[in-house]
């Protein structure tokens, strides 16, 4: 294991406020290097790792916090991307190849929970969350099928990059926002009273969005959303809250702390773009860094939702 400083990284204090989010002596490690474009961290608590994707390689990695091994924990991956934990410990992912959004069983058995819009595939899932009531939501931009590097190249069936809900007991697929040019990374906040949803769409349109989107949770459909934070350096990809609410995003030049308000509090400097980020370890103080090649971390003195 290596406890060192990682050349490169370091913090950037904006707002006072990030400050007291940081432990003094607390660095950025390198935990391990040798994917091609690292996304979509999970946290398993009972088992104590990581998983993430690497969406190019089409596999999914595993860190385990007992020795600070890295291995394969699926290959092919169907180029996964987003990965999360629902309510039952079971892991749910974003699948670019097969189109869908997946649940690992307890026996390892995969079992779709969402393929098709009212009779269309899906564009390439990329994220995801689920909610106190079970219910999932996905963001469904087209990064899997507009070309062959992490994914398979096709037309889409829908009419755009929207974001959708999947039901707890039924299932049943409702589309949530339809204003997107690219929805990407999504949060709720600590009450699940807001959704945070990125926008990543200057990726493919000149002067397009690189902000997030602050919608009010209206039942099972959501507000309209404001933009609240527009990103300074590349794009808001993947993002999670923490405790008290602040937002922690990927960005090109590292991690952004963000205020429930879309404040930019600090960075924490990595000297890769960073693709997703998530809270682990027991006490879910440790930041999990999806950096493009490599798998980051650092202990902070904030806590992520449990
Ligand atoms: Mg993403």
């Amino acid at each position: 294991m290596y406890f060192g400083e990682t050349e490169g990284t370091g913090f950037e204090v904006v707002d006072p406020e990030f400050s007291q989010c940081l432990i003094g002596h607390a660095r950025v490690e390198r935990l391990w290097t040798g994917a091609r474009w690292s996304e979509g961290p999970a946290w398993f608590a009972a088992g104590r790792y990581l998983i993430w994707s690497d969406i190019p390689n089409n596999r999914m990695m595993r860190w385990d916090e007992t020795d600070g091994s890295v291995s394969i924990f699926r290959s092919p991956s169907n180029n996964s991307n987003g990965n999360t934990v629902d309510l039952q410990g079971r892991l749910v992912t974003c699948e670019h190849l097969a189109r869908r959004v997946s649940r690992t069983e307890h026996d390892g058995a995969v079992t779709v929970l969402a393929d098709q819009y009212q009779g269309n595939r899906l564009n390439s899932p990329n994220d995801v969350v689920v909610k106190s009531d079970g219910s999932i939501w996905f963001t469904d931009p087209s990064y899997g099928i507009i070309m062959d590097y992490e994914g398979d190249r096709a037309v889409p069936e829908l009419d755009g990059c929207h974001v959708y809900r999947i039901a707890p007991e039924s299932g049943d697929i409702t589309r949530v926002a339809s204003d997107y040019v690219k929805p990407n990374g999504l949060a709720f906040s600590p009450d699940e009273q807001y959704l945070y949803i990125a926008d990543t769409g200057m990726s493919h349109q000149e002067n397009g969005p690189a902000h997030i989107r602050k919608h009010t949770v209206e039942g099972d459909t959501l507000s309209e959303g404001a933009v609240i934070a527009d990103c300074d350096t590349g794009m808001f990809d993947g993002f999670r809250v923490d405790r008290d609410g602040r937002i922690w995003s990927s960005a090109a030049d590292g991690v952004h702390c963000l205020s429930s308000d879309g404040d930019l509090l600090g960075k924490i400097r990595i000297p890769e773009i960073v693709g997703n980020v998530c809270f682990g370890g027991p006490k879910l103080n440790r930041l999990f860094i999806c950096g493009t090649t490599s798998l980051y971390s650092v202990y902070l003195n904030v806590n992520g939702v449990r």
